[in-house]
């Protein structure tokens, strides 16, 4: 089956009781034991609840892996992978990385004996020059939040292999219908399913996904021991929601491209960050590894100042944080999303004073624009 008809069929036909087209939100705890010893296949609901197994059998067909976890949200699934870590252990990881991620890395895992080296992932050089007898993985964003960084996966997880690593890819800002890590060889997934995947803006969810079960199984063990679940009125939220993500990413590239290039012909604008523009170093990388490039840009203003300006004057953009949804969201990660990373690491990375990130939406392109010109013109008076 192709994607799209995946992407629809998620959670269909799992009623055959009332034949209900959806899966049903099983608002339930717990589940009737027939005898003793048996079981539905339901007991407690930490454990497994219909609704949110459903959704964890749908990303892991959507994935192309053995077992999908969901998780309340996408940090607990970062957490739930990272637990497969020891004290001694250490991990070569994106260094222009989602903050959270950072944040537990460095608040809660180096506190366990866990070390990291960061590095751009894009340069395979700095990969292996950061390799150490104790390495056990590589943790990969591509592209990278916020700079958009692109890291040739398949070179990538043949070096992780070579070394006995394990690959690990957050692939929120591509989603499974753009990327599919595990297909070229990558061992565990993890989304934010608060951005594309729900992609409305309206819950916060997280799943991991792993390629093979012997894996799969000890995060779905992390999951059942520590408890941080996805409830059923969520998962159902995901399932409805990952139904149009072909549509959505389809309208949320299209957009990006036109407003990417309009920002490139900006005279305020120093610098545009986005995969899919030709000029864009990762571009020929994304073309061998994804089917598109997103909805995600990355862009430099000329002076700091524009950066208020431009935040407190978009109408039909908002800004906030988070990505992913219908609605268009402008940040600005050094204050926001990445204000957990120190000063000089997010200058040397290049998240300045300067930069913005915008979450394209999949309004008309044309009123996007209108409103970051009027914007912008806000400051030019
Ligand atoms: C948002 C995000 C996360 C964290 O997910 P939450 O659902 O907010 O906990 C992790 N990685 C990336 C790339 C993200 O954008």
């Amino acid at each position: 089956m192709k994607i799209e008809t995946l992407l629809v069929r998620s959670g269909v036909g799992r009623d055959p009781s009332t034949g209900s087209i959806t899966t049903p939100i099983y608002q339930a705890s717990t589940f009737a034991h027939p005898a003793l010893g048996q079981s539905t296949g339901f007991d407690y609901a930490r454990t497994a609840n219909p609704t949110r197994t459903a959704l964890e059998e749908a990303i892991a067909a959507l994935e192309k892996g053995e077992v999908g976890v969901a998780f309340a949200s996408g940090m607990a699934g970062v957490m739930a992978v990272l637990a497969l870590f020891k004290n001694g252990d250490h991990l070569i990881v994106s260094e222009d990385l989602y903050g959270g991620t950072y944040r537990v890395l460095n608040e809660i895992f180096s506190e366990q004996g866990i070390t990291v080296s960061y590095v751009n992932t894009a340069h395979l050089e700095q990969v292996k020059d950061a390799l150490r007898p104790n390495t056990k993985a590589l943790f990969i964003e591509t592209p990278t939040n916020p700079m958009m960084h692109v890291t040739d996966l398949p070179e990538a997880i043949a070096l992780a292999k070579q070394h006995d690593l394990l690959t690990i890819v957050d692939n929120t800002f591509m989603s499974p219908y753009y990327q599919r890590p595990l297909e070229l060889g990558a061992d565990i997934v993890i989304h934010s399913a608060s951005k594309y995947i729900g992609g409305h803006n309206d819950v916060v969810a997280g799943l991991v996904v792993a390629r093979c079960s012997s894996l799969g199984e000890k995060i779905r063990f992390y999951q059942n021991a520590a408890g941080a679940i996805l409830g059923p009125q969520d998962s159902w939220l995901l399932l409805r929601g990952v139904k149009t993500l072909a549509l959505r990413m389809e309208k949320h590239n299209e957009n990006a491209l036109k407003i990417a290039n309009w920002l490139t012909a900006h005279d305020l604008v120093e610098k545009v960050y986005y995969p899919g523009l030709e000029t864009h170093p990762g571009y020929e990388i994304m073309k061998k590894q994804a089917t598109g490039f997103g909805g995600m840009i990355s862009f430099a203003v000329s002076h700091p100042d524009i950066v208020s300006t431009l935040l407190e004057n978009v109408k039909v953009i908002t800004f906030a944080e988070s990505l992913g949804g219908v609605e268009s969201l402008m940040t600005f990660p050094a204050r926001q999303t990445h204000a957990d990373i120190p000063e000089e690491i997010r200058n040397r990375v290049g998240v300045t004073n300067c930069l913005l990130r915008l979450s394209v939406g999949i309004e008309h392109a044309d009123d996007l624009i209108k409103d970051l010109k009027e914007a912008f013109d806000a400051y030019q008076q």
